[in-house]
C-alpha cells in the first residue's frame, strides 16, 4: 500500500475504521522523536487514528560541541498536533528515559504512568521547573495487569536493568500485540526483584506478537551480559586488604550496584559516606521504598568518615563520568570541601563511559594517580556490567517471542543494524526487520510494516537555566570558543549616508602573535574598500550594510589566517 499522501489515508481510513462491520482498516502509526540512530531522547508514539501513548520522554547528555547547553531533548513539536495523547509510560527512570518529561508536560498535560521507583526520581526533576499544571503521576498497575487507555490495553512484565523497578510493555492495539523492551537484559540471577519474567515471554510467544520492539544498545557484542551479581565478588577482591580509604564511583540510579558496594564495605568493616546531590538523591528515594537496605549505624557523614581510620572509610561519591562539578572530579584536584584523597587510598570507577566522556574521565583519573592514589576500572577489573543485552541474548528474545516483525530500538545506526542481522539469522525475512530513524513515520498492520512519512524531528537544547538555546547561540560560541571574535566598528553619517569616521576593528581570542596588528590593520583596508563599495542605499540600510562587512571581512580574515572569527560588525549612526 502506497502512504506516499498520510493525510489523506489516515481520514480517509478514519472515516472507514468507523463504519461497523470494519476492523484493522487502520494502520497503527509508530514514530521514534528520538532514540533511533542516536543514544539518547528515547521517545516513542504510537498512534491509532486520533489517538496516541506515549512511551518515555527521555534527554541526551549534550556532546563536547554542545558550549554551555545542559540538556539535549528532542522536538516535540509533532505532539502538538498528534491528537489525544492517552497516556505518557515510562519504562524506568534512566535520563535517556524520563528527562524530557518536563519539558513535554510544559507542551500537553498528560497523565503519566511509571513504578514507584521512576515516579519519585521524575518528582525530583520535575520539581526543578515551573510547570504551569499539577502533573498527573499515576502508579502503573501490578505486572500483568491490564491498563486500557483508549484503543490501547497495556500490560508490564518485570525486567533486570541497571535501575530497580525497569518494565517491558506489551501493547494490545487494535491491529495486533507489540512488545517494546525499552531497556533490559536477561540477568538469569537479577540480585534483587523478580528479573526478566521469562516464562510470560515464552507465553506471549505463543499467543502472537505482531511486533517486536527491542533494544540495540549492545546488539554488536557477541554473547550474553554478565550478571549483576558477578559484580558483588569483584569489588570485594578490589576493596580486601586495602590500608587506605576505599572511593567508589557509578552511576547514581544503579542501587543494585550501591548495595553490593555498601555491602561489600561492611563486610571489611567500613562505614559508608554518600557524597555528592545526585547520589544523596537517589539513595534516598530508593531507601524510602526499601529498595536499599543499609543496617543502622553504617552510614556516616563526609565530615565524620574523614575522622574514621582511613581503613574504616567508604565513601560513595558521584562522578563516574568525570563531570567537572560532581564529587569525584572535585576530589581529584583536591577542591571538595569534606573529603581529601592521599597516597594509598584506592577509587574504584564501577561504570562505562558514556561515549564522548573518556576525555573528561581520563583527566580525573591523571589527576587522583598524580596523587598517588590507585585507581580500578572496569578495565582492570570486573567491576562493572552492563544493563543491556548482547547478541545472544536479543536472538533469544527473538525466539522466545517470535514476532511477525522486529523494529530495532535504542542505538545509533549500526546497533540497530547489527540487531537487524540478529533478527534475520533467527529467520526473520528480512522484509520483516525494518532499520528506522527518529522521524520515521511507520505504518503496521496485520500484515505490513512500512515507512509512511517523515515528521520533524530533531534536537532542542537547554542551558542551565532551562532555557532553549537556539542552533544560531550555539553556532556563535563553538565560532567564538575555536577562532575567536572580531568586533568592526563602522560610524556613518545619517543624512548624506557617508562613512564618517574611520573604522575600529578589534578581537578577541583571535590571533596571538605580532602579526596580530598588522592583520587587523589589513583588515581595516578591507573594510574601508568594501565600504567605499557600497552604494547609497545599502549604507542607509544597517543589515545590507553589516552583511557587506562581514562578507568582506571573512573573505580576507580566511585568506589570510584560514580562521573563521565570529565577526561582528556594529553600525554606528552619527
Ligand atoms: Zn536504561
Ligand atoms: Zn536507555
Amino acid at each position: 500500500m502506497d502512504f506516499a499522501d498520510g493525510q489523506t489515508f489516515n481520514k480517509l481510513a478514519a472515516t472507514v475504521g468507523m463504519m461497523p462491520g470494519v476492523t484493522h482498516s487502520l494502520p497503527l502509526e509508530i514514530v521514534a522523536l528520538g532514540g533511533l540512530g542516536e543514544f539518547g531522547m528515547n521517545l516513542m508514539v504510537y498512534r491509532y487514528g486520533g489517538d496516541c501513548l506515549v512511551v518515555d520522554a527521555g534527554m541526551m547528555f549534550p556532546g563536547a560541541e554542545h558550549l554551555g547547553v545542559d540538556v539535549v531533548v528532542p522536538n516535540m513539536e509533532f505532539l502538538d498536533e498528534a491528537g489525544t495523547i492517552h497516556a505518557v509510560l515510562l519504562t524506568h527512570g534512566h535520563e535517556d528515559h524520563i528527562g524530557a518529561l518536563p519539558f513535554l508536560l510544559a507542551r500537553r498535560d498528560v497523565p503519566v504512568y511509571g513504578s514507584p521507583y521512576t515516579l519519585g526520581l521524575v518528582r525530583g526533576r520535575l520539581a526543578q521547573h515551573d510547570l504551569e499544571t499539577t502533573p498527573r503521576l499515576l502508579a502503573l498497575p501490578q505486572h500483568g495487569t491490564p491498563l486500557t487507555l483508549g484503543p490501547f490495553t497495556v500490560t508490564t512484565l518485570p525486567v533486570s536493568h541497571s535501575i530497580p523497578q525497569s518494565a517491558m510493555l506489551v501493547i494490545e492495539t487494535p491491529v495486533g500485540r507489540i512488545v517494546h523492551t525499552a531497556d533490559f537484559k536477561l540477568d538469569p540471577y537479577p540480585l534483587s526483584g523478580p528479573g526478566t519474567d521469562l516464562s510470560r515471554l515464552a507465553r506471549l510467544g505463543e499467543e502472537g506478537v505482531l511486533l517486536l520492539l527491542s533494544d540495540s544498545t549492545n546488539a554488536d557484542l557477541p554473547g550474553i551480559t554478565a550478571g549483576e551479581r558477578t559484580v558483588g565478588p569483584a569489588l570485594d577482591r578490589a576493596i580486601a586488604g586495602v590500608r587506605g580509604r576505599v572511593l567508589v564511583t557509578t552511576f547514581s540510579s544503579n542501587i543494585h550496584r550501591l548495595q553490593q558496594v555498601i555491602d561489600a564495605g561492611i563486610a571489611h568493616g567500613r562505614r559508608v559516606a554518600i557524597v555528592g546531590s545526585s547520589m544523596e538523591f537517589h539513595t534516598d528515594v530508593a531507601c524510602s521504598l526499601g529498595l536499599l537496605r543499609i543496617p543502622a549505624g553504617v552510614l556516616v557523614g563526609a565530615d565524620a568518615a574523614m575522622n574514621l581510620p582511613a581503613e574504616r572509610a567508604l565513601f560513595l561519591v558521584t562522578g563516574s563520568q568525570g563531570e567537572p562539578t560532581s564529587a569525584l572530579a572535585r576530589i581529584a584536584i583536591d577542591k571538595h570541601r569534606d573529603v581529601v584523597i592521599s597516597e594509598g587510598d584506592l577509587v574504584l570507577h564501577s561504570a562505562r563511559a558514556i561515549p564522548g566522556n573518556d576525555k573528561t574521565i581520563g583527566r580525573m583519573i591523571n589527576h587522583l594517580l598524580r596523587r598517588g592514589v590507585t585507581v580500578v576500572t572496569s578495565k582492570d577489573a570486573p567491576i562493572h556490567v552492563s544493563g543491556h543485552p548482547r547478541g545472544d541474548e536479543l536472538a533469544l528474545l527473538i525466539h522466545l517471542l517470535r514476532p511477525k516483525f522486529l523494529l530495532p530500538i535504542h542505538g545509533e545506526y549500526r546497533q540497530l543494524a547489527a540487531h537487524a542481522a540478529i533478527g534475520r539469522s533467527c529467520g526473520l525475512a528480512a522484509d520483516r526487520v525494518l532499520l528506522a530513524d527518529s522521524g520515521d513515520l511507520l505504518a503496521l498492520t496485520e500484515d505490513d510494516f512500512t515507512r509512511a512519512e517523515r515528521v520533524p524531528v530533531g534536537q532542542v537544547f537547554i542551558d542551565g537555566a532551562l532555557d532553549r538555546v537556539d542552533f544560531t547561540t550555539l553556532r556563535d560560541r563553538r565560532q567564538i570558543a575555536g577562532d575567536g571574535i572580531v568586533i568592526a566598528v563602522v560610524a556613518v553619517d545619517r543624512e548624506s549616508s557617508s562613512v564618517s569616521r574611520l573604522t575600529e576593528i578589534t578581537s578577541r581570542g583571535f590571533v596571538h602573535d605580532a602579526s596580530e596588528e598588522e592583520i587587523l590593520e589589513e583588515a581595516r583596508d578591507v573594510v574601508a574598500l568594501s565600504l567605499a563599495e557600497t552604494s547609497r542605499e545599502e549604507r542607509a540600510d544597517e543589515g545590507l550594510l553589516k552583511a557587506k562587512i562581514q562578507a568582506g571581512l571573512r573573505r580576507f580574515l580566511r585568506k589570510r589566517t584560514q580562521k573563521r572569527p565570529l565577526i561582528i560588525p556594529v553600525i554606528v549612526e552619527l
